[in-house]
């Protein structure tokens, strides 16, 4: 086994005096492709933003390339290498498509040029000069997601990037992401789609009431009905 790019150990965190985590471990490898499944209110959006700072782990250890960034500011993650896509996307409304592309980079450290995400997502060239609002749900996704890309992350976080798609552009998004985990960057993903998380992923964890479940590989899991009826609602 390689050095794990992400270790979280024992992490508790909290809104205010809601204990939300608790002693969540997980470990992922450079350039594993790893899903965090569990049901609604899990508290899968609370661990990524326990990992990018924004909510602020209060007790337990979180290493990354080795590093103890337990206390750092989300700032200081960030310039780290350590990117969030938000469920809600968050793009400029008012910014084209170019604009919102050129903040993001311009805010990198080492940032890859934005042509290259013109060669991911063909749709955002031709789209370019368009304002933010005026992007359907599929186009924002993907650009949201390019924004994080042009930071040129070492690791990519991806909060339910298919939430609130429709089916066919679930199936572009697909496709476009097999092409992205396929290049030289770490990726978790947690999704209520589990049949995409699956597709794109090699090793699962399930939380449940924001704690360790179940972890194992995508084989293991999608071979165990009950796991899949009890944690994820599906069988
Ligand atoms: P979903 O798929 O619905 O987004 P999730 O697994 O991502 O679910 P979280 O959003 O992390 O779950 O929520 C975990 C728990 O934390 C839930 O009980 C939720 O009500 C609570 N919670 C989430 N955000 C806040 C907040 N800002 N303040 C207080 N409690 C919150």
């Amino acid at each position: 086994m390689s050095e794990p790019i992400l270790t979280l150990e024992d992490v508790n965190s909290y809104y205010g005096n809601s204990h939300v985590v608790f002693d969540l471990d997980i470990e992922i490898e450079q350039n594993e492709v790893v899903a965090l499944l569990g049901r609604n209110g899990a508290g899968k959006t609370t661990t990524l933003r326990t990992i990018t700072g924004t909510v602020p782990r209060r007790e337990g250890t979180i290493e990354f390339r080795g590093e103890d960034i337990s206390s750092s500011s989300v700032d200081d993650i960030s310039k780290k290498g350590i990117k969030l896509v938000p469920e809600d996307r968050r793009i400029f409304p008012t910014l084209t498509v170019m604009e919102n592309l050129q903040v993001a980079h311009d805010s990198a450290v080492d940032p890859r040029p934005i042509e290259d995400m013109f060669e991911v997502f063909p749709k955002l060239e031709e789209l370019q000069e368009n304002k933010g609002r005026n992007l359907s749900g599929g186009e924002q996704q993907m650009l949201s997601v390019s924004r994080a890309l042009v930071q040129n992350p070492d690791l990519l976080l991806l909060d339910e990037p298919t939430e609130g798609l429709a089916p066919v552009i679930v199936d572009d998004l697909r496709d476009v992401f097999e092409e992205v985990v396929s290049e030289d960057v770490t990726v978790l993903i947690t999704e209520q789609n589990v049949d995409f998380a699956l597709n794109l992923s090699e090793r699962a964890y399930i939380i449940e009431k924001g704690a360790n479940a179940w972890e194992g590989t995508i084989e293991e899991l999608e071979d165990n009905e009950e796991l899949l009826e009890e944690y994820l609602s599906v069988g």
